[in-house]
């Protein structure tokens, strides 16, 4: 039988793919997400489509309220909605740092705390949360987004122990590179945020860097990930956390077994390297 599955950020990349692939899969798909008529393909699909800014508690209210109304349960809860904040720590104001903080944790706290108790008393659900593997490595100029990530992991640790005597599972997925909106978003306004600063040089070969990477078609298809979701939804004892996506577990693997110091020579010796070409 299909499950009830609400997923935000579903008018692009990740969450796009997903709900398209779960609707196929027979499963009753909200997506949720600002730009409405980005989920239009959704709603073709035999989904429905939730206007959703994950800042405002509101929006959240009424979105979670419209699902109970209609289906009168929700089974899987992915909280995959964010965006990546890129710049030198010295250069991004509290305000952004708290929006990205907002968005990528507090936005998706708020939601989960309203779902909670539903699963609760269904005495079953499934809270898939999107890390990233930004969520136990780092890389230069990510500090803000690296916060949010490694955040979510710890506060999803957590959760799953305290919500598993009520038959919820609470699963991390850790993407490596996607090719999605994330790279646009993530460079926006960066480089501008550098000039005249002692960083504008470096972010200026980052950006380049970056551009050319996802010019060559580097990164995994979104759907390395729906297919880890899918897994993740089919499960009766589904794991942790799941991994995929270009350069995830070899980073991973890196850190764990060599060590940061190791790490960090590898990362931006590969940086440094693609920063000269
Ligand atoms: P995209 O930029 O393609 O998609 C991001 C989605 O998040 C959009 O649907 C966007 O919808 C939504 N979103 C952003 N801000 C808000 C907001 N304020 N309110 C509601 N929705 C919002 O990126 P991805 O698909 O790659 O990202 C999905 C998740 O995957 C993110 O959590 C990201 O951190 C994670 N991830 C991505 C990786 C990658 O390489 N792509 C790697 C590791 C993790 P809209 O703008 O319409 O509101």
């Amino acid at each position: 039988m299909g499950k009830v599955i609400l997923i935000t950020g579903a008018s692009s990349g990740i969450g796009k793919d997903a709900a398209l692939n779960l609707i196929k899969q027979g499963h009753i798909v909200y997506g949720a997400a600002r730009r409405i008529s980005k989920m239009k393909d959704i709603v073709e699909a035999g989904g429905h489509s939730i206007k959703m800014d994950i800042l405002s508690n509101e929006d959240i209210d009424r979105a979670v309220d419209q699902v109970i109304s209609e289906q009168n349960r929700i089974d899987v809860l992915v909280n995959n909605a964010g965006y990546g904040l890129w710049g030198a720590v010295e250069t991004i104001s509290v305000d952004e740092a708290k929006r990205q903080f907002d968005v990528n944790i507090f936005g998706l706290a708020y939601l989960t705390k309203k779902v909670i108790p539903l699963m609760r008393n269904q005495k079953s659900g499934k809270i898939i949360n999107m890390s990233s593997m930004g969520g136990k490595v780092y890389t230069p100029f990510g500090a803000w987004y690296h916060a949010t990530k490694y955040a979510l992991e710890g506060w999803s640790d957590c959760l799953r122990i305290e919500l598993k005597d009520f038959g919820i599972d609470v699963i991390l997925i850790e993407p490596g590179v996607i090719k999605t909106e994330f790279q646009d978003v993530m460079m926006d306004s960066t480089v501008e945020r550098s000039i005249g600063t002692p960083y504008e040089k470096k972010l200026k070969a980052l950006e380049k860097a970056t551009q050319e990477m996802y010019a060559r078609g580097i990164g995994s298809p979104p759907s390395t990930i729906t297919k880890l979701i899918i897994k993740a939804i089919n499960s009766h004892n589904p794991k942790r956390r799941y991994v995929g996506g270009l350069f995830a577990k070899p980073m991973l693997f890196i850190k764990k077994w060599f060590g940061d110091k190791m790490y960090e020579k590898a990362i931006m010796s590969q940086i440094k390297k693609a920063t000269k070409e």
